[in-house]
């Protein structure tokens, strides 16, 4: 399908965002949230649906249960985010309530290493204000009978701000409101970006349709496509699309009561929709790169992988129905799973935001917050975010986080 393009405006904006799903919305809410920022702005959409954007096709849940703590406080400021939307978009009267689901993520560990790695993963999180519990088998077997634990050894779950938020009535309001606000999105796509003489700053970005716009900062929020993006700047970024599977079916029996985001240690995972739906994800054993265009859906994993597992698990599951099915793409960052955001060492106007290998949507509100920061002020306040700069790759200085569903 051949994609339409928009022209914007003006020849030369302050910042231009390519990419306007989740992480190209909250940066530019944030950056008309920021008082001392007073440029303008313009969001790049290739396409304006958002179809095949991991923002669509996302999950949407949040948790605190990280190995790294700076990924706590992510999650908890997005926590406060959601509960307190209308507040933050100025007492608006029509911004909804919004809440969450708190019905918690469920970690199984099936071996004595990965039950260290939970007890260990607790501490950080209990010490950052997370209210994650351990549960020994038999514990878990008396708060959720419907589970077979047979071969569980050690449970964690986290109650409180954990669980299904609406990721799309917040994308909607940031760019409602960021709109009213001045900042200009079009549809159409950055197909080139434009160096100085000598390549330490981005002039300017060349649409499809061919207008060329000149540019203060240019945000790299083009999620799976990361890497395309900024070899486009001549700069290599550690990022590549990988399928993540996910389907909704319902039960012929509903389970009795919530159903946490269950993550079974073959990896396959789970999760309450209401009214005796679920929503379940996985992958193949092999998880190849994929093209930025390849959604193929894999009809057979379902039947060979996913169900024989879920039903063992959730015995209850044997008699389910699925309703529909999809494929998604993480935007996986090979090198240690975790954000990478800021300037670029030898293009400081060129600003990461990417790799955020499937815990994006959660971390939308202090990615957004902290790129406004550093766009406006050349640092971050709210929330330290350095230690997920570009930098620490040359460096090799990973960021290990070992919570990656
Ligand atoms: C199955 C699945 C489940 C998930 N579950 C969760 C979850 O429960 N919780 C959670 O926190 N996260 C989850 N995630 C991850 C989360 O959805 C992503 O991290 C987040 O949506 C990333 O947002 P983004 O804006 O970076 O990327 P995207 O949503 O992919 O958006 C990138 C945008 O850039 C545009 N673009 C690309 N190149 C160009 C260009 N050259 N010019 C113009 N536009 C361009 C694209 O069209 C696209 O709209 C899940 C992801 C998947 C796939």
């Amino acid at each position: 399908m051949a994609l339409k393009t928009q022209a914007p405006q003006h020849s030369a904006y302050d910042v231009v965002i390519i990419g306007g799903a989740i992480m190209g919305a909250s940066t530019a809410w944030f950056l008309t949230d920021t008082k001392d920022f007073d440029g303008k702005v313009l969001v790049v959409e290739r396409d304006s649906s958002y179809a095949n954007a991991s923002t669509s096709h996302t999950n949407s849940c949040m948790r605190q249960q990280f190995s790294a703590e700076l990924n706590v406080r992510i999650s908890q400021f997005a926590a406060d985010f959601v509960k307190n939307i209308r507040s933050y978009m100025g007492g608006d009267p029509r911004v909804p309530d919004l809440s969450i689901r708190s019905f918690g993520y469920m970690y199984l560990a099936d071996t004595d290493g990965f039950a260290d790695v939970l007890r260990a993963n607790q501490q950080v999180q209990r010490a950052a204000g997370a209210a994650t519990q351990l549960m020994t088998a038999a514990q878990i077997k008396a708060a959720y009978p419907f589970y077979c634990v047979d071969d569980i050894i050690l449970g964690s779950i986290n109650l409180v701000d954990e669980g299904f938020w609406d990721g799309g009535a917040v994308f909607d309001w940031w760019r409602r409101q960021s709109r009213e606000r001045g900042v200009e999105y079009v549809e159409n796509e950055v197909v080139a970006i434009n160096r100085n003489a000598a390549g330490t700053r981005v002039d300017s970005v060349t649409l499809k349709s061919g207008e060329v716009i000149a540019c203060g900062t240019v945000v790299n929020a083009s999620g799976p496509r990361a890497a395309a993006t900024a070899r486009m700047a001549g700069i290599e970024v550690p990022v590549e699309p990988r399928k993540r599977y996910s389907w909704i079916f319902k039960a012929d029996k509903p389970l009795d009561r919530d159903l946490p985001l269950t993550i079974d240690p073959s990896g396959v995972h789970v999760r309450e929709n209401g009214g005796g739906i679920y929503q379940c994800g996985g992958h193949g054993d092999l998880d190849p790169a994929v093209d930025y265009d390849d959604f193929t859906m894999d009809h057979g994993l379902w039947e060979s992988h996913v169900w024989p597992i879920l039903a063992t698990r959730i015995p209850q599951f044997e008699a389910i129905k699925v309703q529909s099915e999809w494929a998604g793409h993480y935007a996986m960052n090979t090198f240690d799973h975790n954000a990478i955001m800021g300037p670029h060492s030898r293009l400081a106007n060129f600003l990461f935001l990417n790799g955020f290998s499937g815990h994006g949507l959660q971390q939308s509100p202090a990615m957004g917050r902290g790129t406004a920061e550093w766009i406006t002020y050349g640092g971050y306040r709210a929330l330290d975010l350095t230690p997920f700069n570009y930098d620490r790759i040359a460096a090799n200085r990973p960021i290990i986080e070992r919570a990656i569903i």
